[in-house]
């Protein structure tokens, strides 16, 4: 029956019990168990902890433990052996409650022989073996052989358990594949799998023995990083697991980047209950999802304030359309090289009772991917259109656009919608009407996204791309989508005049509209003088508080009034393009690193604790131009020198500028950002005598070659 030699251990306080057990299975097994015995439950734990055992005899009643706690006792230093009992009393119900504590058999003193003792030891081992099959089956992924969900919550309540006792920290964590769906749409469920069990093996490779790895389902995973000495150590296993999970996969011989969305709670100070624990990870990870940083997020308060904040909006929202506390607002735009009013946008305001006056900024996000966004498309739509009609019959004919939500647009009837409207508004023309989606709205998370687009077209009414430029749009993106208009988003014109880099994006996104013959509208046009040089960048139609901010109806009309009769010929340009605009574009790089400079050493205090911390601060913006692009080009003109040298003096008074700082004497400091100052305004001179020059210079070789 035994064809290897077994070890076992009998735990027993009486010697007479030892020595009979001893003497029965010598006997019926012919030394094929090696036995081991030890009479208190303290010294079982000592020895298991040197040596495994097949089997485990135990004697309930010890001088350090007695009854079913022994049995506890011993189950939780080896939840794998197994056990009998040896009981010197016959009580039927000890006996079940015995095994259902854990023990695999329950034998009464003085009615066994050692043949009988002996099944008893083989069956418990056999039955412990299937019992850990099944439990394997019943706790773990079958996909990549982690833990499932089940088995993480026993982990946690665990790990909640013994950290309470020792006074430790843990940390739960959360997190889910980017995309994952994409991936298996492009690369079928087979390469899905494939690419969760690599993910898993670098998981469990990465993380600690006493730490616990789970897949909680889909492409959802948690870990439990237990012991833990400090929280530090956290932040520094999430950057490492991200290190590993994130480096390339290779999946149907394609190579793949994954992105990650981490989150992160901590025990015990963001809880000591497992659900609290899992919703604030899980809150966390939502987080790092929704904020697209691309790491990993740890749970904060806010994340609660902000789930209640959410569910008040939306509370309060429900009424809003009831009550009668919504309104839009219009803005016009405008041809910039005419000032004609090209059409307006409506935007939603909300008079709240208790919070007042409210911008969309204030309860959008709130409310999207919930019922209410669709509702409050309804409103707007409903509003623009009775607002059309009121105007034309003022004999006002204006082009209005109305911001859509995906959700929106998703609803089976928000065609049918719209079309009911022209139905009850037949004196307003399909084409006033105009629609705006954001560049993020992307037919892949609506696959009927074109179909609903054309439709809307072949009844007249055009399409915008809204903040363009925030998304990731592919020129194969455009080519798919009917669109009429391309807005510039507002973050690259407001601060265009700083930044090198987001006039390039202006100038691409025009002469990408261009290629596509479609219009552009740069969003955000906070002052007229920006103007000139939008035109020059190619793009002619504009939006903003320089023109006008969004106004209520009535007030839009007696702006337009006065818009109408004010004298534009000042504005309206002819079609010039800015002869230079490279050099434009250098002198306002390298004028507003200047300001940088001057601003930062006003700012330095006795204390020098306001260093900048702006990378590469030190070193001119515009020194490339000035050694390429410059000096091919305008290399010949004499202003050109004198203007390069003048750059390199500001060089060198930026860098005793830093000097200073460095050694702290703010009088010094103070001094040479004075000097940039004075530098400032002939530089600004320079840059306006090279425009001037080149120009002189372009036009004479026009000549020169004409002749
Ligand atoms: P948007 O569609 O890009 O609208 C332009 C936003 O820029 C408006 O903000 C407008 O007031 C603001 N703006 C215009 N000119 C300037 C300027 O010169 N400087 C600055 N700093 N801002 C300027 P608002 O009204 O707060 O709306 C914000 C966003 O809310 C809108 O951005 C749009 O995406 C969304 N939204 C507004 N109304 C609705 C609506 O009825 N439905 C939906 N789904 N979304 C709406
Ligand atoms: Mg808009
Ligand atoms: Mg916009």
């Amino acid at each position: 029956m035994i064809e290897k030699s077994l070890k076992v251990l009998v735990v027993e306080d009486n010697p007479g019990d030892v020595l009979l057990v001893q003497e029965m299975l010598r006997s019926a097994s012919e030394d094929r168990i090696q036995l081991f015995s030890v009479n208190r439950i303290s010294r079982a734990g000592g020895l298991l902890d040197e040596m495994s055992v097949d089997a485990i005899l135990l004697d309930l009643g010890l001088p350090d433990s007695n009854g079913l706690e022994t049995l506890r006792n011993i189950h939780e230093v080896c939840e794998e052996t197994p056990i009998i009992v040896l009981s010197s009393q016959e009580d039927e119900q000890l006996a079940v409650t015995a095994l259902q504590v854990g023990a695999q058999d329950f034998l009464v003193k003085g009615t066994f022989n050692g043949h009988i003792l002996i099944r008893s030891i083989f069956y418990a081992i056999k039955r412990k073996e299937m019992d850990s099959k099944l439990f394997y089956m019943a706790y773990h992924d079958p996909l990549t052989g982690l833990s499932n969900r089940k088995h993480f919550h026993e982990h946690l309540l665990h790990s909640i358990a013994w950290s309470e006792r020792a006074a430790q920290k843990f940390a739960v964590i959360f997190f889910d594949l980017d995309n994952f769906k994409k991936i298996n749409d492009t690369y079928g469920h087979l390469a899905g799998d494939h690419l969760l069990r690599q993910v898993s093996d670098r998981i469990r490779r990465v993380v600690r023995k006493v730490d616990t790895v789970a897949r909680m389902g889909g492409d959802e995973f948690a870990i439990i990083l237990n012991n833990l000495a400090n929280f530090s150590y956290v932040a520094h296993m999430a950057r490492k697991i991200r290190k590993y999970l994130c480096r390339p996969y290779t999946v149907e011989s394609t190579l793949l980047e994954i992105d990650f969305s981490m989150g992160i709670s901590l025990y015990p100070l963001d809880g000591r209950s497992e659900s609290d624990l899992v919703r604030k990870a899980d809150r966390a990870m939502y987080q790092a999802k929704a904020s697209g940083a691309k790491r990993f997020h740890f749970y904060n308060n806010e994340m609660d304030d902000r789930e209640t904040s959410r569910q008040n909006v939306r509370a309060d929202f429900k009424n809003a359309i009831k009550n009668n506390e919504l309104c839009l607002h219009y803005q016009p735009i405008i041809s910039l090289r005419t000032h004609e009013i090209m059409s307006v946008e409506a935007l939603v305001r909300w008079r709240h009772p208790r919070r007042g006056f409210l911008f969309p900024g204030d309860f959008l996000t709130e409310i999207m991917g919930t019922e209410l966004i669709v509702s409050l498309g309804d409103f707007v739509f409903e509003s623009v259109f009775s607002c059309l009609s009121r105007w034309k019959s003022q004999g006002i004919l204006i082009p209005v656009s109305v911001n859509v939500d995906l959700m929106q647009m998703k609803q089976p009837d928000f065609y049918k919608k719209i079309l009911r409207l022209m139905a009850r508004y037949p004196d307003v023309p399909p084409h006033l009407l105009e629609i705006e989606i954001l560049e993020t709205t992307s037919a892949e998370d609506f696959p009927n996204l074109r179909e609903v687009l054309d439709s809307l077209h072949g009844l007249g009414v055009s399409l915008s791309i809204d903040d363009f430029g925030t998304g990731y749009s592919s020129l194969s993106y455009l080519k798919k989508i009917p669109f009429d208009t391309l807005k510039i988003d507002q973050s690259f014109v407001i601060s265009m005049l700083e930044n090198r880099e987001n006039l390039a994006i202006i100038e691409s996104i025009s002469s990408l509209a261009r290629i596509f013959g479609r219009n552009v509208v740069a969003e955000g046009m906070e002052k007229m003088s920006y103007s000139p040089m939008l035109m020059a960048m190619g793009c002619e139609m504009a939006q903003g508080y320089a023109i006008s901010k969004p106004l209520p109806p009535e007030e839009f009309i007696d702006w337009r009034s006065l818009w109408l009769e004010r004298d534009h010929s000042e504005g309206v340009l002819p079609g010039s393009n800015i002869a230079e605009l490279s050099i434009l574009l250098t002198q306002i790089s390298h004028l507003s690193w200047i300001q940088k400079i001057i601003s930062m050493a006003e700012k330095v205090d006795d204390s020098f604790s306001s260093i900048p911390e702006e990378e590469g601060l030190e070193r001119s913006p515009v020194e490339g131009w000035y050694s390429n692009e410059g000096v091919s080009l305008y290399g010949d003109i004499p202003t050109f020198e004198r203007l390069s040298s003048t750059h390199r003096e500001s060089v060198d008074l930026v860098r005793e500028v830093f000097r200073r700082i460095r050694e702290k004497n703010k009088n010094a400091t103070r001094y040479y950002s004075r000097h940039l100052l004075l530098q400032k305004d002939s530089l600004l001179a320079l840059y306006g005598a090279l425009q001037k020059d080149a120009l002189f210079h372009s036009i004479m070789r026009g000549k020169l070659e004409k002749a």
